[in-house]
């Protein structure tokens, strides 16, 4: 990569910030399609958001991905919303256009993209069980009402959070889709898990070696597609899952449809999707 004096800056704020594998996607993509731009990580503290953001006018930065742990709380420093993350509720995404800062989320679409395509699961009409309750379990479960689902239970270790989510989602959808709460210590129920179409992990567990095995994969069908958010590596769960026959993905594949709809949206250009999963493959997981 040639930096140069036209060269333009995109980037992703987060605390901490080195775990990041959005540099090594973004920048293998700009090389590939011969596009002047860099992408850098920003550690930024806490308390040091709002300048961060404001720093993207002064800097003339065009974009920034926003991680954990402020996608909720840079809403406020932002000056337009698109409507998914108004109703999502969260940012990863913002863009420049001339001084005004939009603000996307691009989660949602990502891991409905995933699924459909790498996944080849078509959620429409299905039995889904989500895990989380945190800012990748609202942008799943959006997309997943929105995609159609039938029936929709969400379980999280906190109930205050399910509560809070599943009420969310109905206000926004009303009769979409049906709904339910799962107590957390309820999640391995056969009698739940036998009838589930799709289960989703959006929780952060299985990102460490030894995280523990939260659910068990043998009290679900054999026909049930299981879907891990966690993309550094191959999870318990993964492993559980396959060794039980079921289909499965971790999160690799949202990593990379969330970042191309980031990219296009800074560029206006097609993002070069195969580029960026070859440049994650080098580095750590397959989808
Ligand atoms: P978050 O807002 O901090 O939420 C964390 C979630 O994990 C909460 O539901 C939390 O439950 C749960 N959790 C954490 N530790 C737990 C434990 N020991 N036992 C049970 N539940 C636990 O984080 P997030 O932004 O939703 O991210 C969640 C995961 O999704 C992370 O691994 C992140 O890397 C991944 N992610 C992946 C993509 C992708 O593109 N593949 C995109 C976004 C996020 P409580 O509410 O009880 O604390």
């Amino acid at each position: 990569m040639k930096i140069t004096g036209e060269t333009k800056i995109v980037g992703v704020i987060g605390y901490p910030i080195a775990h990041s594998l959005s540099p090594i996607l973004h920048n293998a993509a700009f090389k590939e399609v011969e596009l002047n731009f860099a992408y850098l990580p920003f550690l930024v503290r806490p308390r040091d958001l709002g300048k961060a953001i404001k720093a993207m006018r002064a800097l003339n930065i065009v974009g920034m991905n926003i991680t954990v742990p402020f996608k909720e709380k840079v809403m406020s420093y932002l000056d337009e919303l698109s409507p998914e993350a108004k109703i999502i509720g969260a940012v990863n995404t913002v863009y420049n256009k001339k001084g005004k800062l939009i603000g996307y989320n691009t989660d949602a679409e990502g891991f409905i993209k995933s699924l459909t395509t790498e996944g080849e699961f078509n959620p429409q009409g299905k039995n889904v069980l989500l895990m989380g309750a945190g800012g990748a379990a609202y942008a799943i479960s959006f997309a997943l009402v929105n995609a159609g689902v039938k029936k929709l239970t969400i379980t999280n270790r906190t109930a205050r959070k399910t509560k809070a989510l599943l009420a969310h989602l109905e206000k926004t959808f009303k009769d979409k889709c049906e709904l339910s709460f799962l107590d957390f210590s309820r999640r391995n129920s056969s009698k739940i898990m036998s009838k589930v179409d799709l289960f989703i992990n959006a929780t952060s567990v299985g990102m460490s070696p030894e995280d523990p095995l939260l659910i068990n994969p043998d009290l679900f069908a054999k026909t049930t597609f299981v879907y891990d958010v966690v993309y550094n590596r191959e999870t318990k769960l993964l492993r559980a899952a396959r060794k039980r026959g079921l289909s499965g993905m971790g999160g690799a594949g949202m990593l990379i449809h969330q970042g191309a709809l980031s990219f296009e949206i800074w560029t206006h250009q097609r993002a070069p999707i195969r580029t960026m999963r070859r440049a994650l493959e080098e580095i750590c997981c397959a989808i």
